[in-house]
């Protein structure tokens, strides 16, 4: 036993972490090495030890989540309430400072908080009022140039332009929408940040007040950390000796929006003998996790170099599953779950299914709402809950029922047309007292001209557009009408206009959304003997998407299996996780491809999803994934292959013989031809069929097996037909023959 009960269940370089005076320290380790471990031991012992107050302390988190976590974990070790030690994100704590002090910051008592949407509304508006050529100054590039600034620290008056026209203009759109945003009171998120360093930074009396009331201030996941956030840091602690900060430069994996993982070496280079700490060994993962974990990342240059070892066992292998395509690929893993919970006492909380871009959600979701297994999603929305999929099916509601109020208020005016908020208000008066729904009191304040000018004309080619969408899409397929209504609807450049990351998600998922219209009408989620095409499918289809959106949700409380992105995973553990969409172009990402620094940024991301695992990792990949309305071949990553092969092994579904593992074949990027062992069983006297084999029915002609599922007399298989498109058929029925 050691002194304090405090640092038991330490390892020696954990204690030395844990207990050195409250000097300024930096430790550097690897994934799971109890980094975070050490930053809550570390507060308990300030306080205990050195009768530092929770008052006494900051801790700064990546996440909300992370800091709902570090305050359980130190009540539980401290046994008190700890209620006013300050935990956050450095937007929750500079929001908190700016809250406190809005009148030294020059803000109104109760300025709002604005979103990225916010954000780029504004600057269209600013760019239209002041005739700026919105090609030339396209505003989402304004938009970021903006936030861009602000992450740097700098204010439209320090921006360099060099007397070039282009950046003069920008730093002029900065100027006016800062005055925009003082003018209305509302602050973007890095303007919370900025305005609270200049607010410590020009209030010499606050500053020393919070540097006394601070004793030490901690940070976790310091890798992530922007030029701004190090600036506000270093304000915050002037000369003074009192940070600890942890990280490992492994995990940077923000760096495309700010991050400067320069900053661990730039803390031991500014802040005054600084104690660096190295922690090696890892108590996360099973000795096959961590030393595929350890392989991989060794592919990137320029690393700090950690050596990560762990004494437990071996354990499972790492498993990897090849889908036929992404439905297959979900279908396993919500099986394999199952077979978890049931056989070996899993719980579905120790399960995560991470993934690189939400979109990929939608499949997954929709294979465990089917299955019936709850499901949370954390750091993000439930597919038919999000903003751009809720817009569209408004559009496809409303054709398909003119008297949904709901829907038609949803649309009325997004994208924008004209029809503010006077004119809606209006109709709905109209609605009122007429006892009509909205889409009549349109017709009728058309008929009898209440409605005058401009307003009239945008509330006629609203009713024009969706009268219209009836006839354009007649004799079109289910996924083409709502591709159809994505365009014409203007939804898709409406959201193509939004900042980066988040506008190309949601364009992503719009893409996602045409694919569940495909697989929906192809019998993929239902009898594949009651098909219904186009428009006459949409009714069935909104039903079910309203189903998915509302039904579902796990129960308070009730286990469930987690999902999110992989960059929310981080920091996270669980006993099982899987990676989904192992797959080049996906994980890496395209847009990382042509860029070193973004392939290495994607290998990290990957060294995170991988160290998340305590047990059991699955990867898995499909070879045919419906992807941007298309169905496309897939090759599995280069992750896959610069894993170590003895940790891996390939496996099928249940009852399938698992053999050797070769992440080295090549997916065809065509259609497959060749015999190939997965598919359909051929017991009980059906046909032996394999992905790719070549048939003929007596109806449809001469086809290629593209998908199958279930075995036996039950057995279904998807086939490609020359000119008859895709179809799904029951193999006892089919009449096949095999060529
Ligand atoms: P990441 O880089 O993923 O954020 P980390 O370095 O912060 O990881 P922790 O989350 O603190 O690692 O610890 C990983 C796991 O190992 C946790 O379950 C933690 O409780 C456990 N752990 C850490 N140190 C020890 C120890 N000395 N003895 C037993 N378990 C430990
Ligand atoms: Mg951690």
């Amino acid at each position: 036993m050691s002194e304090s009960p405090l640092l038991d269940h330490l390892n020696t370089h954990q204690r030395e972490a844990v207990s050195a005076p409250p000097g300024n320290m930096l430790v550097l380790a690897g994934a799971g090495s109890g980094k975070t471990r050490v930053l809550v031991h570390r507060i308990a012992w300030l306080m205990d030890q050195h009768q530092m107050s929770p008052y006494a302390i900051l801790s700064v988190t990546f996440t909300n989540k992370a800091s709902r976590e570090m305050r359980t974990r130190l009540e539980a070790l401290n046994g008190a309430s700890l209620r006013h030690m300050w935990v956050g994100t450095f937007h929750s704590i500079s929001h908190r400072l700016l809250r406190t002090h809005w009148q030294e910051a020059r803000l109104p008592e109760h300025f709002q908080i604005i979103d990225s949407d916010d954000q780029l509304r504004m600057v269209k508006r600013l760019l239209k009022q002041h005739n700026v050529d919105d090609e030339r100054w396209p505003p989402k590039q304004v938009q970021y140039f903006i936030s861009g600034c602000k992450e740097e620290g700098l204010r439209a008056h320090q921006v360099q332009t060099h007397g070039d026209a282009y950046m003069g203009k920008m730093v002029e759109m900065y100027e006016l929408y800062q005055l925009a945003c003082e003018r209305g009171g509302l602050v973007d998120f890095g303007e919370l940040l900025l305005r609270s360093l200049e607010l410590l930074r020009d209030t010499p009396p606050l500053l020393n007040h919070y540097r006394e009331r601070f004793a030490h201030i901690l940070v976790d996941e310091f890798q992530d950390t922007n030029t701004l956030q190090y600036a506000w840091l270093k304000l915050l602690a002037g000369n003074r000796e009192c940070m600890t900060v942890v990280g490992d430069d492994d995990q940077s994996i923000y760096g495309w929006r700010g991050a400067r993982v320069e900053n661990i070496q730039r803390f031991t280079d500014e802040f005054a003998n600084t104690r660096v700490v190295r922690l090696e060994q890892n108590y996360r993962s099973s000795s096959a996790i961590l030393e595929a974990a350890n392989a991989l990342i060794s592919n990137n240059g320029g690393r700090m170099g950690k050596n990560l070892w762990t004494d437990s066992g071996r354990g499972e292998r790492i498993r990897i599953y090849a889908g036929f395509n992404d439905i297959d690929e979900s279908r396993f893993i919500a099986d394999t779950i199952r077979e978890l919970v049931n056989e070996h006492g899993y719980s579905r909380d120790d399960v995560a299914i991470l993934y690189r871009s939400n979109a990929q959600s939608r499949v997954l979701e929709e294979t465990l709402i089917r299955q019936g297994m709850p499901y949370r999603i954390y750091g993000g929305q439930r597919f038919y809950e999000r903003l751009e999929i809720k817009n569209a099916l408004a559009y496809l509601r409303l054709m398909n029922n003119r008297e949904d109020d709901a829907a038609l208020e949803r649309v009325i005016n997004v994208p924008a047309r004209g029809i503010g908020m006077r004119t809606v208000e209006q109709l709905r008066e109209r609605a009122r007292y007429g006892n009509l729904t909205m889409w009549q009191a349109m017709s009728d304040a058309a008929a009898d001209g209440a409605l005058k000018g401009r307003a009239a004309t945008a509330v006629r080619a609203f009713s024009d557009l969706i009268d219209g969408l009836d006839n354009d899409t007649a004799g079109m397929a289910l996924h083409e009408l709502v591709e159809h209504v994505i365009h014409v609807s203007a939804l898709r450049e409406h959201h193509a206009a939004e900042k980066g990351e988040k506008g190309q998600a949601r364009l992503e998922n719009l893409a996602e959304l045409v694919n569940a219209c495909r697989a929906f009408s192809q019998g993929e989620r239902m009898d594949p003997n009651a098909v219904s095409e186009g428009a006459e499918a949409l009714e069935p289809f909104l039903a079910e998407a309203a189903l998915d959106a509302g039904d579902h949700e796990a129960a308070e409380g009730e286990e469930c299996v987690q999902m999110m992105t992989l960059h929310s995973a981080k920091g996270l553990e669980f006993p099982v996780v899987f990676v989904a969409g192992v797959e080049e172009g996906l994980f890496p990402h395209k847009m990382s491809l042509e860029e070193p620094g973004r392939l290495e940024e994607e290998r990290r991301l990957c060294y995170v999803g991988v160290t998340r695992a305590m047990q059991r990792l699955y990867l898995t990949y499909a070879e045919l994934r419906r992807m941007h309305g298309k169905e496309t071949f897939q090759r599995p990553s280069r992750f896959l292959r610069e894993l170590p092969e003895e940790l891996l092994e390939e496996v099928r579904l249940r009852g399938q013989i698992s053999r050797p593992v070769s992440t080295q074949r090549t997916t065809p990027n065509r259609r497959p031809s060749g015999p190939r062992q997965e598919g359909v069983d051929a017991s009980d006297g059906m046909p032996a069929l394999s992905l790719g084999s070549m048939v003929r029915h007596p109806l449809f002609g001469e086809g290629v097996v593209i998908n199958a599922e279930g075995q036996g007399e039950r057995a279904r298989v998807q086939i490609s037909f020359e000119g008859e498109g895709d179809k799904w058929l029951v193999l006892g029925f089919a009449k096949l023959e095999v060529l």
